[in-house]
């Protein structure tokens, strides 16, 4: 059994070539090998979001403050609010982020895939896209 106590891993900011606006990720599990599953923390500003992008094993957010935004590839924009889960299915094109005038964080379990990857990034969410347009 293993306890991580609060506070022990610090937060960072997410990657910049992969959201548009700021966010920070903390740590909240990754057990390793064998284990392939991990956990983090995100919150995003008023009107960041991720990028485009899909997750081989796929990847399950649980929306924990705040408010936000998520869409699939084709979909309609999708408000989610705490208490909300969001299951993005494996190779499913979706970005995920905050409303534009409020924060919001989510926490995000991810499983990697053979090659030791997680997501698979792609094309920023353009204004546009991100108003629904
Ligand atoms: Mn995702």
């Amino acid at each position: 059994m293993d306890i991580t106590r609060n506070g022990a891993q610090a937060s960072t900011p997410t990657a910049a070539a992969n959201f548009v606006g700021r966010a920070r990720m903390q740590p909240v599990f990754a057990v390793g090998s064998p284990v392939r599953v991990r956990g983090g923390k995100v919150t995003f500003e008023p009107g960041a979001r991720t990028n485009w992008h899909t997750h081989p094993k796929g990847q399950t957010i649980v929306i924990t403050d705040g408010s936000g935004l998520v869409q699939r590839w084709g979909g309609p924009l999708e408000a989610v609010n705490p208490g909300d889960v969001v299951f993005f299915h494996p190779g499913e094109k979706h970005w995920h982020g905050a409303a534009p005038t409020v924060s919001m964080t989510h926490i995000a379990v991810v499983e990697h895939d053979e090659r030791g990857v997680s997501a698979d990034w792609l094309e920023p969410v353009t204004d546009e896209q991100y108003a629904g347009k």
